[in-house]
């Protein structure tokens, strides 16, 4: 049975007792039953964190970055020693196949351990000026960095954010969305408990238009992290623009999966199926699949037949909120009146699955750029097919969005695998199906966001550059 757990605020290394605040009850993807009780805080608790935050800000920065590092890989040992705790229960919430969540749970300390080391690497440039003058800068910590994450990946993001903004010598006051915020509250206990000293990191909880909007407007928050979805975006980046503080900003993607005709067309199913990894509820998901005309039938038969056999509940992990899930099953409409091939799937699962939020595994071809489904992002199972013939073609076909998150090439030719790479408009291009890791840096051209998480570059960007000028004259 189903355990339905409480969540409260996580503030100064304490849980907050819950008292008379409103509360809101999640409902598991898989079959709709309670699986928790969120805390609904408010300001009141953000100011609270927020205080917390930065009383325990001036210690923290002032650790050498070696210390705050080992404290940051004990965080990784003990997620993977505790693993099987987050995955079952980010499982029950997000509706994610156990696989995904080991694969995820990995990440997640996989941040720990990069960041705890590579701080340590963290320093800034010496700048000669002749006469006996010289310069050097250093990498000093903003102070309280505001976090707000979304709910597709809870713990990896959160981990990302915070491990970053930790090794920097920030410290952070966490926003988790509202429907999975229970290993965002277990990673920050965690810390906790291998010594990260209370106050470092805090959680509050809530929904965006009160405990979001208020992170945002908080003067003492120095830097926001936001990952979600574009319009939310934008209104974090109104407000931080208020307070002329900076923000990363991770959004959406409509990504194109680029396939010329000379591709290994083997590894290209295998990299279109993988619009089915989380059902399709990343914001990095190959959604739009660009073939060119010589090998287009074929490979979209062979995509068409690996789709089928994801069915829903075994293969398939569920939509995981309501919302998500009714925005989808109204994307199958939208497709079919634009005109759109359904070639599998376009329905919510029948059967033992309906009790959960469940769709098919599901193709459309014959996409054209004026169809919504070509431009916006569906964030389910559902691949978008549309064929090309020249290079040029290829390329006009893929930057034809608002979005441009990641991009990726299929050719034998390496010259022109280099030359589409760097005509792509987006943040990241994966040529051949070049694996992508921790170290390599990840965020959005256009409106896929601003700034980058992952890789060194991150650690910069949760970092503000001090300029100090001697004189030894
Ligand atoms: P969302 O924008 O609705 O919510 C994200 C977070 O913002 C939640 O915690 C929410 O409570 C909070 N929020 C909502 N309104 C707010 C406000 N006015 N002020 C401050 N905070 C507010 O997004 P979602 O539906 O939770 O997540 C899905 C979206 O996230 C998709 O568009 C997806 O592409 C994007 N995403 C991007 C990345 C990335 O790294 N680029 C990763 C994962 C998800």
């Amino acid at each position: 049975m189903v355990m339905v757990r409480d969540l409260d605020h996580w503030i100064d290394g304490k849980t907050v007792p819950r008292g008379t605040q409103p509360a809101m009850t999640v409902h598991g993807p898989v079959d709709r039953r309670s699986v928790a009780s969120v805390a609904l805080g408010g300001a009141s608790h953000v100011a609270d964190a927020v205080a917390a935050a930065r009383g325990a800000g001036p210690d923290w920065a002032d650790r050498a970055p070696v210390e705050r590092g080992r404290l940051l890989l004990a965080v990784s040992s003990a997620l993977r020693e505790r693993a099987e705790e987050f995955v079952e229960v980010e499982v029950e919430e997000t509706g994610k196949l156990v696989s995904e969540m080991r694969g995820g749970l990995g990440v997640a300390a996989d941040y720990f351990e990069y960041y705890g080391g590579v701080v340590r690497a963290l320093f800034g440039e010496t700048i000669g000026l002749g006469s006996g003058d010289h310069a050097f800068t250093t990498r000093e910590p903003y102070g309280v960095v505001g976090m707000i994450t979304p709910w597709n990946g809870p713990l990896t993001q959160a981990a990302r954010g915070m491990a970053a903004a930790l090794a920097a010598g920030n410290t952070v006051v966490v926003k988790p969305s509202e429907f999975t915020s229970s290993t965002t509250l277990m990673l920050a206990r965690l810390c906790e408990e291998v010594g990260v000293p209370p106050g470092v990191v805090n959680v509050v909880l809530g929904t965006g238009a009160e405990v979001g909007a208020a992170l945002v407007d908080h003067p003492d928050v120095r830097l926001l992290a936001f990952t979600g979805s574009v319009t939310t975006g934008r209104a974090v980046a109104e407000g931080a623009a208020r307070r002329l503080v900076p923000t990363i900003l991770e959004l959406g993607g409509k990504s194109a999966n680029v396939v010329f005709a000379d591709a290994d067309l083997d590894r290209v199913v295998e990299s279109a199926l993988t619009i089915c990894v989380g059902a399709g509820q990343q914001c990095a998901a190959l959604s739009r699949l660009l073939v060119q005309h010589e090998v287009h039938d074929e490979l979209l038969d062979r995509v068409a037949a690996a789709m089928r056999e994801r069915v829903p509940g075994e293969r398939l992990a569920p939509m995981t909120t309501e919302g998500q899930f009714e925005k989808v099953v109204e994307y199958f409409d939208v497709a079919a009146r634009d005109g759109a091939r359904l070639v599998v799937g376009g329905r919510a699962a029948s059967g033992e699955t309906a009790a959960g939020r469940y769709v098919e595994a599901t193709v459309y071809a014959d996409v054209t750029p004026q169809m919504r489904i070509f431009r916006e992002e569906v964030f389910g199972p559902v691949l978008a097919v549309s064929r090309f013939g020249t290079e040029d073609e290829a390329v006009a076909m893929a930057n034809d969005s608002d979005f441009g998150l990641v991009a990726s090439v299929w050719t034998r030719d390496s010259g022109r695998a280099l030359r589409v790479a760097s005509r792509m408009e987006a943040g990241q291009v994966i040529v051949n199906g070049g694996r992508t890791g921790i170290e390599t840096p990840f965020g959005g051209y256009k409106s896929s966001g601003l700034g980058r998480e992952k890789g060194f570059e991150s650690l910069l960007h949760y970092t503000q550059l001090k300029t100090t000028v001697v004189s030894t004259r």
